[in-house]
């Protein structure tokens, strides 16, 4: 068994009650992954303080010194991503491929926030008379990271990166699902030469280490992403003089148009809703089909549902991996219950219970259900699973009428032929991610990310280059006169 520890003051040490909780492996509950610090409110104060007396000189270092330390980072997890891959998969579920695509990304995002540690600056302004006016940047000073379990280690380096290119401390917790892809995302910082003290590494559950974390006046900035529920606490709890950054929920609509190739459509409808085990942010969860084309193209939706392979990641034969927690496995086999007792009509599969499944995991079918009205529950809430929602509609104005409904504004994706159609879906869509003819999910490594309504605070989009910075400095403004 392997027992693990946060990471506090340059040192690994255990949390200071002495609680552990388990990870076990969503693929195969009898494979215990770790033992990790259940840490408490004691354990976060000690993380603050540590952060607070070891973060100034990393501020004042040479910023090609901290480009360095990302770059290495970079470099390391490419020399070792298979095992961090594998690793990963068994933590997760995410299938092989996803997972060492996540790492990938992830080193692209340490060698992208090397190169902006490098870019940051101030300006000038016009001022009458002979002095100068202009603006410096500095740190917000500690960066408090909370982040989730369906990228553990993309979203984080996303938010670590940035924080540290820009010469801030930071206190990273990840989710209490995938503590071990947090930790190594640390140790690989350390071994990068990242100075002990600038970042602390606090494992446990959010519920515990919320409140004394986000309240502490030494925390100047929270970034988060996780649920709308949670986003909301934080913000309570943030108060009106940090910085907030929050990432939310999604459900996310694919728009089909009746000039789409049903094929086509077919295939980015279910690439969106099926991809990661339906685990995205970005999924899509709703498909909206306009016209005579809506037979073929859920006929054609229901072939790809079933052609996959469900079971354990690490079998590179696998296409679909477990949900990665009981919580999570819960939630979705209680979306699809809720959608049975709604009288929803089910396309794929056609029976509850679902066929047999690998034993001793969290799997579900992927699952689709058609003639779905907007009012559903399932039509309106974030179900997180392999699970979508396909409606008729007559034409675009209804199906955007359908789309824009909901409370969420994360991603949109539409399938037409129509390029001023695509335009104007651009403009009129309650979105903040917009695709033309690609699936929902999977965005690009420097373009700005991030949600409108329930989807995000909108303050200052992750990736998303001088918006993110803005978001890990401040800037002061100097007069200077001779
Ligand atoms: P979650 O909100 O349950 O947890 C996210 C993080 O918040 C975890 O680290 C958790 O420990 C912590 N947390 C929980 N309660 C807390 C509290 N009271 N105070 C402080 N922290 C607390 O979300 P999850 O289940 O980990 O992730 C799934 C959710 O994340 C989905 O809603 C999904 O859409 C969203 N998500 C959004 C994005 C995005 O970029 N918009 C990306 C990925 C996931």
């Amino acid at each position: 068994m392997s027992e693990h520890l946060n990471y506090i003051g340059g040192a690994w040490i255990a949390a200071q009650a002495g609680g552990t909780f388990e990870r076990r492996n969503p693929a195969d509950q009898g494979d215990l992954v770790g033992v990790f610090p259940a840490s408490t409110a004691a354990d976060a104060a000690s993380a603050v303080a540590a952060v607070k007396r070891s973060c100034g000189n990393w501020a004042t270092l040479d910023p090609q010194a901290r480009a360095g330390v990302l770059d290495k980072a970079a470099d390391l997890i490419l020399t070792r991503l298979e095992s961090l891959a594998q690793e990963l998969t068994r933590e997760e579920g995410k299938i092989l491929s996803a997972a060492t695509q996540e790492w990938r990304r992830t080193a692209a995002n340490f060698r992208l926030y090397a190169g902006e540690a490098l870019r940051t600056r101030g300006e000038t302004f016009p001022e009458a008379g002979k002095g100068l006016v202009c603006s410096i940047r500095e740190p917000v000073g500690i960066v408090l990271a909370i982040t989730p379990w369906n990228f553990p280690v993309s979203i984080p380096s996303r938010k670590i990166a940035p924080a540290l290119a820009t010469g801030n401390g930071v206190i990273y917790k990840p989710s209490e699902v995938t503590p071990l892809a947090g930790q190594r995302l640390v140790e690989i910082l350390l071994e990068a030469g990242l100075p002990a003290g600038v970042i602390a590494l606090i494992q446990g559950r959010g519920q515990d280490l919320g409140e004394p974390l986000i309240t502490s006046d030494a925390v100047g900035a929270v970034t988060f992403t996780g649920s709308y529920a949670t986003g909301c606490l934080i913000h309570r709890l943030a108060g009106p003089d940090k910085r907030l950054q929050l990432e939310m929920g999604g459900k996310n609509p694919c728009i089909v148009l009746q000039d789409a190739d049903p094929a086509r459509a077919a295939e980015i409808a279910a690439t969106g809703s099926f991809s990661l085990t339906g685990q995205a942010c970005t999924a899509t969860s709703r498909v909206l089909i306009v016209g005579d084309i809506y037979e073929e193209v859920v006929r054609q939706i229901v072939a790809r549902a079933k052609a996959f392979k469900i079971g354990n990641g690490l079998d590179p034969s696998v296409t679909m991996g477990p949900l990665a927690s009981e919580a999570q496995y819960r939630r979705v086999r209680e979306m699809i219950e809720v959608g049975m007792t709604e009288g929803l009509k089910l396309a794929f599969p056609l029976r509850e219970p679902q066929p047999a499944l690998p034993a001793g995991g969290y799997f579900v079918t992927p699952t689709v259900f058609i003639d779905v009205p907007k009012e559903s529950r399932l039509a309106r809430e974030e179900i997180f699973g392999p699970v979508v929602c396909v409606s008729r509609v007559e034409s675009y104005a209804q199906a955007l009428e359908y789309a824009n409904s909901v409370d969420y504004g994360l991603a949109a994706s539409i399938v037409t032929r129509d390029l001023s159609r695509a335009l104007s879906f651009a403009r009129d869509i309650d979105a903040g991610i917009v695709k033309v003819n690609s699936a929902t999910g999977g965005v690009g490594l420097s373009a700005p990310f991030g949600g409108i309504k329930h989807s995000s605070n909108q303050t200052y989009k992750e990736q998303a280059g001088h918006g993110v910075m803005d978001f890990y400095t401040r800037t002061k403004t100097v007069y200077l006169a001779s």
